[in-house]
């Protein structure tokens, strides 16, 4: 299971709302800020809210874009 601090250097996060189609990138940091380095990933799905419609329950798209310098584009669905 991944941490949000194993997220931090290579991967993208980003919420979307299934109902609206709306797509939003999370600051990594910034979770890690307010959740702490340890706090599991698949526990954020039901803390995500939608700007859009306002439901909770997002889908979590986690894409990885490589170590810095590093970049390329490989993503999957969890
Ligand atoms: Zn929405």
């Amino acid at each position: 299971m991944h941490s949000l601090n194993d997220l931090l250097e290579s991967f993208h996060l980003y919420a979307e709302c299934e109902r609206c189609q709306r797509s939003m990138q999370l600051s990594v940091e910034k979770l890690i800020a307010r959740l702490g380095n340890d706090f599991p990933v698949t526990d954020l799905r039901p803390r995500l809210r939608c700007t859009g419609c306002n439901i909770r329950g997002q889908d979590l798209r986690i894409v990885f874009v490589g170590p810095p310098g590093k970049r390329m584009v490989f993503q999957y669905r969890r």
